[in-house]
């Protein structure tokens, strides 16, 4: 029998990390943890430690790397504690690594994500963020390496296995006219729009069918994650932002479709659980079980579509703005948004502001082309600044 694949899990303790380790250990056969990484919550770091027996383990900083070490001591666990950013890259691109789930939330996931593809290994993408800033580069280094790409946004994941074969052999979608991208709507999708400056970081987080990190919630529910998943797609997909239609499907039990030139559409259905597409990439092109229960149509009954309301939703217009403009424009919109969600999370803005600060970023500086990575970066930096300078003038 084949030895497992050693799986490094980057963001192992947010909500896609715990879904992943869920879905591995089911198959101790196929998967072995090798590394698991941590930012926050380093109790259920050591947890996990315990339960998966990773060989490395990495953490915000070394004090913290020196704690965990100790407690592993303790506990009896010999993972190895690594800390920082050079403790990512190496975890990420380690040789003995077939398979990284790159699963940090934000543009701190960008640097291992990249890492794990320079170095040619199976990168499961649930940090969309490394994507939407870097896009251009991220798929040049695809190109350069022999890494293979696999989506777990559930939206792109369904895209992808509704795509002709002609795609996962590098042939292009041939046929494919237009991706349809699905979106719940979030927790305000039937809020009166003057009620929208309200709301709570609680209410925004409380999304009606997932259960998710509190930057995703917010950015669900401001549909800035719908955003960013067009422009996701784009990169993933080869399609111009014209070529995806955002489609709101409050049930959220189609993932997406793919409509061809003859008029058929392929959908991929499925209960709204992560568990199914984090299965579908760790064993693609094989199938695994994932835990999910079975689909009960007859019990949902109904699937509903709409079209999304630009006004209620402005983060929506920004990001397909920003995908229209490329270059450094979907970095800064990226940047501007992590800084905005922060702000409403720790109640310095209220929820319809974190459109105003990402427009307000988007409008003081025209987008460059990104030629290499610090370019990239630079955009970064220069909106997280534009946008805490907006915070200085106009938040609590
Ligand atoms: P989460 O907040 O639950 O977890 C984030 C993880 O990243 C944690 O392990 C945390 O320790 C780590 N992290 C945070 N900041 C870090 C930093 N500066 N350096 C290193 N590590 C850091 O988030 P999540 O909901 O699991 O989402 C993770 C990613 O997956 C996001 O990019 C999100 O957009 C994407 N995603 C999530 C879902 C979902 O259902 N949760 C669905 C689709 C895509
Ligand atoms: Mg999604």
């Amino acid at each position: 029998m084949n030895r497992p694949l050693q799986v490094t899990v980057l963001g192992a303790t947010g909500s896609i990390g715990l879904s992943t380790l869920d879905v591995i250990s089911r198959h101790p056969d196929r998967y072995a943890v090798f590394a698991l990484t941590g930012f926050t919550r380093l109790t259920e770091l050591r947890a996990l430690c315990a339960a998966h027996r990773p060989r490395f383990a990495v953490v915000g900083d070394e004090a913290q790397a020196l704690v965990l070490q100790q407690q592993l001591h303790s506990d009896g666990i010999t993972t190895r504690v690594m800390s920082g950013e050079g403790g990512l890259d190496e975890v990420a691109g380690h040789p003995e690594v077939d398979v990284v789930m790159a699963a940090i939330v934000g543009a701190a996931g960008l640097r291992p994500t990249l890492a794990a593809v320079q170095a040619g290994k199976r990168v499961l993408l649930a940090n969309k963020e490394a994507l939407v800033m870097s896009g251009a580069l991220f798929m040049q280094a695809l190109r350069d390496s022999s890494a293979v790409l696999l989506p777990i946004d559930s939206e792109h994941n369904a895209i992808f296995q509704c795509l002709p074969s002609s795609y996962s052999q590098g042939l292009g979608a041939v046929g494919v006219r237009r991706i349809l991208l699905t979106a719940s709507g979030g927790p305000f999708r039937e809020f009166a729009p003057q009620h929208l400056a309200d709301v709570t970081p609680e209410q925004a987080c409380a999304h009606p069918n997932w259960s998710m990190g509190r930057k995703i919630s917010v950015d669900s529910a401001s549909m800035m994650n719908k955003g960013l998943e067009l422009i996701e797609a784009c990169w993933l997909f080869d399609a111009r932002p014209d070529q995806v239609e955002v489609v709101i499907h409050p049930q959220s039990v189609i993932h997406s479709m793919v409509d061809y030139v003859d008029g058929s559409v392929l959908a991929q259905l499925g209960n709204p659980d992560m568990r199914t597409p984090i299965a579908h990439a760790l064993a693609w092109p094989e199938r695994i079980d994932s835990g999910v229960s079975a689909l009960d149509l007859l019990q949902i009954g109904r699937l509903d579509f709409q079209k999304p309301d630009d006004m209620r939703f402005p983060c929506l217009r920004l990001a397909r703005l920003a995908a229209e403009s490329g270059g450094t424009a979907p970095a800064m919109l990226n940047a501007a948004n992590e800084v905005a969600v922060d702000a409403f999370l720790s109640r310095r803005i209220r929820f319809t502001e974190i459109a105003s600060i990402i427009d307000d970023v988007l409008n003081r500086e025209a987008p460059v082309a990104t030629g290499c990575l610090d370019d990239v970066l630079a955009a970064d930096r220069r909106a997280r600044q534009l946008a805490g300078a907006w915070l200085g003038c106009n938040g609590r």
